[in-house]
């Protein structure tokens, strides 16, 4: 693949992140847009975050796969105070959501909720992956889908 960047390279488009021989390939899909999660080739599980066997059958055989990016928020806290961080603003307060993927029951990526107030982050609420520059490097986030479009 031609954006293959080097291990090196990609550690610092990622500063702070604790990228890992078996999470690198999750954050070269991030260069390219494209959410990846660990599926086992066994048994077919989806696992996150990235871990070299599967926890579900033990099998190695597990490859990053992309996902639709489509769930529902699991879990939903709002922070007042954090360390700082571009795109972070604690004054709304800041909302960090666990979506589960519709892939899996149990599939959970923590980010947050882009362009809605946070009256309307709920437990529950359909969402639909966006990506958002965060420190010069895509980061995946997460949009309300209204009934419209879901
Ligand atoms: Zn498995």
């Amino acid at each position: 693949m031609t954006d293959e960047i080097s291990n090196e390279a990609l550690v610092q488009r990622f500063p702070g992140e604790p990228i890992t021989h078996d999470n690198a390939a999750h954050y070269r899909g991030r260069l390219r847009r494209q959410l990846l999660v660990n599926r086992c080739d066994s048994c077919g599980a989806w696992h996150a975050p990235a871990k070299p066997i599967c926890p579900d059958c033990w099998s190695s055989r597990v490859t990053p796969t992309s996902v639709s990016g489509n769930g529902t928020i699991f879990m939903a806290i709002f922070l007042h105070q954090g360390p700082p961080a571009e795109g972070v603003d604690y004054s709304t307060p800041y909302p960090v959501v666990t979506v589960e993927l519709q892939e899996q029951a149990g599939l959970r990526i923590t980010s947050t909720v882009v362009g809605a107030s946070n009256a309307d982050i709920t437990i529950g609420a359909p969402v639909r992956l966006e990506w958002q520059e965060r420190a010069g490097s895509p980061m995946p986030v997460f949009a309300l889908r209204s009934a419209a479009n879901a």
